[in-house]
This record gives C-alpha cells, structure tokens and sequence, in this order.
C-alpha cells in the first residue's frame, strides 16, 4: 500500500517524524511500514540490516498513535525509526554480532541504551550488520558478508559499525545505534558521510553491549544531522546501576547546547595527524573544513601530542589482551554454537575453530600472547603505559585549548577487497580514532564535503572528558555553516 504522505522525504529528521505526527499527514504505524518497505528494496543489495524485529515495531508504533489520538505529550522520539548494531541485546530478536558462533543467539533482555530508546518513543527496526564481534574498519569481516556503501556502492562502509551508517546514508533508518572501540562509529560515519559519535567513556551504559575489549567499549548515534545526535545521546546516556563504569556525572541538555556561537573558542589542530599517509584529496577537505571554523571566529592553535605515533600498537595490544579474555566465553556450554568432539577438549576446539573468524582468531592470538607470562610486561604493561602518556597528551592539550579538530580517517572508502589481505593496512586506516578511544574523551565525526563529489570526507572533534556539550557545539555550528559541502 502506498503511503498517503506526499512529501517524503528521504533522510527524516527527529524534527520532520515530530511534526509530520503531531500534524496527522502520516501515522507512527504508517511511517514504521513505508521504513520496512525501503528495507525491502535496498537490503538485498546493502547487506545493512541482518535482522528485522517487525512485531516489536508495528506494536511500538500503535503506542504512539494510541498516544496521538488521546492527545498526550509525546516523548522525544516518539515514532523515530531507529536501527540497532547487531553488538547490542536486543529481547527476543537475533543478536549475532556477525559471528557464527551467536547465529541463533536471542538475547532475554535488552541492552540499556535499546530499552532507553524504546522508553523514549523510537521505533526498534532491527539489527544492523558489523564486523564480527566490532572487530574491522570495513565490515568485511561480517561472518554474514560486507555492507556496501550507499554512497559509492563498489566501496565499503567503514567498520566496524558498517550496516549502522548505512542505514542512515540510504534512508533505511532515522537514527541508529553503533559501537566504537577505537573508530567504530566515527569511521564509519565518515565513509558514508553522515554525523556519528562516541561520548566519553562511563557517559552510556554498557549494559547489554556484548564486549570486545571493555575499557575501550562505548555506544553511540549516528544520524541525518548533529542535532538528532544530541538528542539520541540525551536519551541513552547517564548512570545505570547494571552498569558500575557508568558515571553519575548529570547529563546535561545537549539539545540546548547546541546553537550557542562558537566565537572565540580555541581549537587545537595537533600536527601529528597531518603527517604522510594522508590521502591528498582527504587533506585537501579538512583544511578547507579548518578555515570554516576561522571564519566562525575560532581561534586555531597549532598544538603537539607527541604519543600520537604509538596508539596504533597500543590499541592493539590493549583491545586484543581485553578481546582474548571477554571471548573466552563462547565455548559452546552456555550458549551459542556446540560444535560435536569426543571430549570436551575436543568440543571447545571445534565449537571455537568453526564459530569464530580468521579476524577475530587473529585477534584471540595476539591478546593471549601479550598477556602470557613473560610477555606480559614487555607488552600489555608496557601498553598500559603509553595509554595513559596518550591519555597526558590530551589533558595538557586542554589546558590551551577548549576541543582538538583532526581528520577522521586518513583514507575515504576504499573498494571492497581492496585491504583485506593485508590486516596491518587495516589497522591503520584507524590511527585518528584510537587515540581518543584510549584516552577516553568524546569525539565526534560530521562529513566535511566529498572528493570528487563523491566520496565522503569526515571531519572529526574531540572534546575532554564529559566535553560532549562542546563537541555537539563545535560539530552543529560546522555543518550550519556548510560543512558538508566544502
Ligand atoms: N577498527 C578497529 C578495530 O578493528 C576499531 C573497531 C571498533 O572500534 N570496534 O579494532
């Protein structure tokens, strides 16, 4: 059936779903089936969503067009199609974390940001492909096959949170969730050029976020505009007692805070992230996307963070050493994939050698290595050291300036195929990212126009711990002011 609401617009905003329902041009249940219908046409072809949670939708949606017709107040984001990573737990629908070896894992409960989102009015789609286990900067190590980038087909989407930004950039979703351990979010919102952040680490609840390395973990939005990531923040964000990393640092109105002028705050471009292996046409953006921010009467200030050059290898080394130990679960007793074997040795052996991935095996080697007796110092140690120098890095850079702007990814979207062979090119594609991930800040990336005309571009702005406000800030008043299109 047709959906009665002529102007349709293919990226809705939380704005434009608010009053298309508070003026009854169209129905939460209308709405909810013309975003299933989309699914329908481009799924086959994107690989975004691995599953769908119709029944959940459809009831979701009648509570709010019940709400409608008794003329109560409507919650934030009532009737909002909203798209979950497939990382997150979500009651009674798949979560496989694109891995075999949850294929048929549904989850009992739901992850705290998911049941925050429903509380808030958003209607659950369903579950978007990733990386297995988060653990890729393409979405190409999927056990369920790549995302393709609706911007540039050919290309991926950036991982690990691949099929979350491509719900947003083809339409499919209003907002969405992913998860970002060292880029996660950020990248990907890059490559297929829409808004997508990560708040500090404690400032949402892991709760239902099955892990890959926890001191790194964190979930975010992303969104058609950096208001809409405010408010999905809003909504997701502060202390949950399933949760004992969640801080209780209060939440504040991040709606409201952005919109304030951006005149006169000082911004740090650290040198380090302009060094070689920057793609000239990436370059080329961000300096362009830099001068808006002059015009806006920042004040650009040329600082150092002289760790920069280790975060690579100490990402790696952290989130490997914390993977090896959280994935020590899937041994095929509690849940998840038993493989057969004639003793138990032999069960977990076949259960973990055909569940999991060449990727995330890799990665269980690295982390068991790094943490064994007699390397354990040399590396995981070792790591732990060089996290908090890069974690001193962006507190001295707060004492002189109020948020650090830098490229999101050296790269655009690359072709598919094109790095898989050669894992530490992949790695790198997230040496911008993974400093903030280990110091813990908050980070934001907002598209800073396309090569080509093409090829999205992301511009990303770290703020200092619980800085989300200001981060939201320096991100609304760059894309108000042309942003996506230098
Ligand atoms: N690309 C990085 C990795 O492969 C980051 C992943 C993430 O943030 N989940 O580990």
């Amino acid at each position: 059936m047709p959906c009665p609401y002529k102007n349709m617009t293919a990226h809705w905003t939380i704005d434009g779903v608010r009053e298309a329902l508070a003026a009854r041009k169209i129905s939460a249940r209308e709405l909810t089936r013309e975003f299933f219908g989309r699914i329908a046409a481009r799924n086959a072809e994107l690989n975004a969503f691995l599953a769908l949670s119709p029944e959940r939708a459809y009831a979701k949606a009648d509570e709010i067009d019940a709400a409608i017709a008794d003329g109560e107040l409507l919650p934030p984001l009532a009737g909002v199609p909203v798209a979950i990573k497939d990382v997150l737990s979500t009651r009674g629908t798949t979560t496989t974390c694109g891995s075999k070896i949850l294929e048929h894992y549904v989850p009992p409960y739901d992850a705290t940001a998911v049941e925050r989102l429903e509380a808030a009015g958003a209607v659950i789609l369903g579950k978007t492909n990733c990386d297995e286990f988060a653990m890729g900067s393409s979405n190409e190590n999927s056990a369920y096959g790549a995302v393709r980038n609706p911007a540039a087909v050919e290309r991926v989407p950036g991982g690990s949170s691949g099929g979350s930004a491509a719900a947003i950039a083809a339409g499919l979703a209003v907002v969405s969730l992913g998860t970002d351990t060292g880029g996660s979010i950020r990248q990907p919102g890059a490559f297929c050029g829409v808004p997508a952040m990560m708040g500090s680490y404690g400032r949402v609840s892991r709760y239902g976020l099955i892990a890959f390395a926890s001191s790194l973990d964190r979930i975010g939005p992303f969104a058609n505009n950096v208001k809409d990531v405010a408010a999905v923040l809003e909504v997701i964000a502060g202390r949950d007692a399933n949760d004992s990393t969640s801080t209780t640092v209060p939440v504040p109105r991040y709606s409201e805070e952005i919109g304030k002028s951006v005149k006169g705050l000082r911004i740090g471009i650290p040198r380090e992230y302009f060094g070689d292996g920057m793609d000239a046409g990436v370059r080329g953006k961000i300096e362009a996307g830099i001068e808006i921010f002059r015009k806006l009467g920042c004040e650009l200030v040329d600082i150092r963070m002289p760790h920069t050059d280790y975060a690579i290898a100490t990402y790696y080394i952290i989130a490997t050493a914390e993977a090896s130990s959280n994935l020590a679960r899937y041994d095929g007793v509690r849940f998840g994939l038993r493989a057969k074997g004639d003793s138990l040795l032999a069960m977990y052996k076949n259960t973990r050698g055909q569940g999991f991935g060449a990727e995330v095996k890799r990665r269980i080697v690295l982390g068991t290595y790094v943490l064994s007796a007699g390397y354990y110092d040399a590396y995981y140690l070792k790591g732990q050291k060089v996290r908090a120098l890069i974690a001193k890095d962006f507190l001295d850079a707060y004492l002189k300036v109020d948020a650090i702007v830098t490229p999101t990814s050296p790269v655009p979207a690359f072709k598919l195929g094109e790095r898989t062979a050669d894992p530490l090119q992949m790695y790198l594609a997230d040496i911008y990212t993974v400093t903030g991930s280990l110091a813990g800040v908050p980070g934001i990336s907002v598209p800073c126009g396309k090569i080509g005309g093409e090829l999205p571009v992301g511009l990303q702005v770290f703020g200092p711990a619980f800085g989300e406000g200001r981060v939201l800030q320096l991100a609304h008043a760059f894309e108000a002011a042309g942003g996506a299109t230098v």
